[in-house]
């Protein structure tokens, strides 16, 4: 895996490159939709594609539960289990260990749980986590981590990372392959607890760096000013992913700040209850002032959505609970959001990022208190 740095703005951190992997290279910032199951929810892949999705994200601890890795390697590999012919980064499970599954308890080796589907027992180390992502034939792999949630005590912040930062080491030497491996800095909201991270991490000389345990519960304001803190103190040469944080106005935000790669579940979670992201604000289809609306979602927008479907129909099939309608504001969502990161990696290219970001916050603010919510 590589990274080539191609542009960087001038009057901020923002910046542009390409990442390549042995399945294709994708460009920087990237949206990556969240594909949990092995399935970007609602939508197909030809349809990912032809929204001009690079890469997508999968999750190793859901798919090691079920339907297992074994039967996803005897099929093939992920590719081809789900029809998926460019990058995968997978998400090691270490969040989801933590957050979903029950009895969790660590130890210097690894972490044992119970599966939140059927209760039934595991150990993982953090070689058996490298293992899985091997096994599932992962492009970019996430190293196996702890993730607190905000606020967490000094004590317990510096416990979790020191565990974190064994496994981290344990996971780079036990994987040298061609596969990207990325690195977690984690420390909470602690700056000289991220710092110790990034020190630490750089010596093991990971293939990227993703900064993990944001979004947790932490102020807007706190997230974004470790995230500063933390990217000032990263190599320039390797790409940077901020895990789980997504909506149109954080992107923006992180892109700013020199984030490269983004992931969210919430642009196709909101999808499905009717709200959609537009140019000038988020819209949810769901309000009665849309019931005779012949308007498509978005003027401004040009998917597949906009050019053949009306507010008032797609309205009317969330309403009803027909799986069209949530197919059509899903596609329409992740549309969008790959249009953003499109449309920032070509104002970093002209070097007007700032601008540009302030023209998209700006109108969203037009409309961001219809539905009571900022974008
Ligand atoms: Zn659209």
């Amino acid at each position: 895996m590589e990274f080539h740095l191609t542009h960087e703005d001038s009057k901020s951190k923002a910046r542009s490159g390409i990442i390549s992997t042995p399945r294709g290279n994708f460009n920087s910032p990237v949206f990556m939709p969240v594909g949990t199951q092995g399935t970007v929810k609602a939508m197909s892949p030809e349809e990912l594609q032809t929204i001009g999705v690079e890469i997508i994200l999968c999750n190793a601890y859901h798919l090691y539960l079920r339907p297992g890795w074994q039967i996803i390697k005897k099929l093939g590999g992920l590719h081809s289990f789900i029809n998926w012919p460019g990058p995968i980064l997978t998400d090691s499970g270490g969040y989801q260990i933590f957050s979903i599954s029950s009895l969790q308890k660590t130890n210097e080796e690894g972490v044992s749980f119970r599966s939140h589907i059927d209760g039934s027992e595991h150990f993982l180390t953090a070689q058996d986590v490298v293992d899985i992502q091997v096994r599932l034939d992962s492009d970019i792999m996430m190293v196996l981590d702890e993730c607190l949630a905000y606020p967490a005590s000094f004590e317990r912040a510096k416990e979790a990372l020191r565990r974190t930062l064994n496994w981290a080491k344990t996971s780079r030497n036990y994987y040298r392959g061609e596969k990207g491996l990325f690195g977690i800095v984690q420390g909470s909201t602690f700056k000289d607890l991220r710092k110790k991270a990034v020190d630490e991490l750089i010596k093991l000389n990971f293939d990227g760096y993703a900064l993990g345990g944001l979004s947790v519960g932490e102020p807007y304001n706190l997230r974004f000013e470790i995230i500063s803190f933390v990217n000032m103190l990263l190599p320039t040469e390797k790409p940077r992913y901020l895990m789980g944080v997504g909506t149109p106005g954080e992107i923006l935000e992180g892109i700013e700040r020199g984030v490269d790669m983004f992931d969210c579940a919430m642009p196709t979670r909101i999808a499905r209850t009717g709200t959609v992201f537009t140019w000038n604000g988020k819209v949810n289809i769901r309000n009665a002032r849309h019931k005779e609306d012949n308007a498509p979602l978005d003027a401004l927008c040009s998917c597949y959505t906009c050019k053949n479907y009306t507010r008032a129909y797609i309205r009317h099939l969330i309403w009803a609970r027909e799986i069209l309608g949530i197919r059509l504001t899903s596609y329409h969502n992740l549309h969008f959001l790959a249009s953003l990161v499109r449309k920032a990696r070509m104002a970093i290219k002209k070097n007007s990022f700032m601008h540009f970001k302030q023209e998209v916050i700006d109108n969203f603010k037009n409309l961001k208190n219809e539905e009571g919510n900022n974008v």
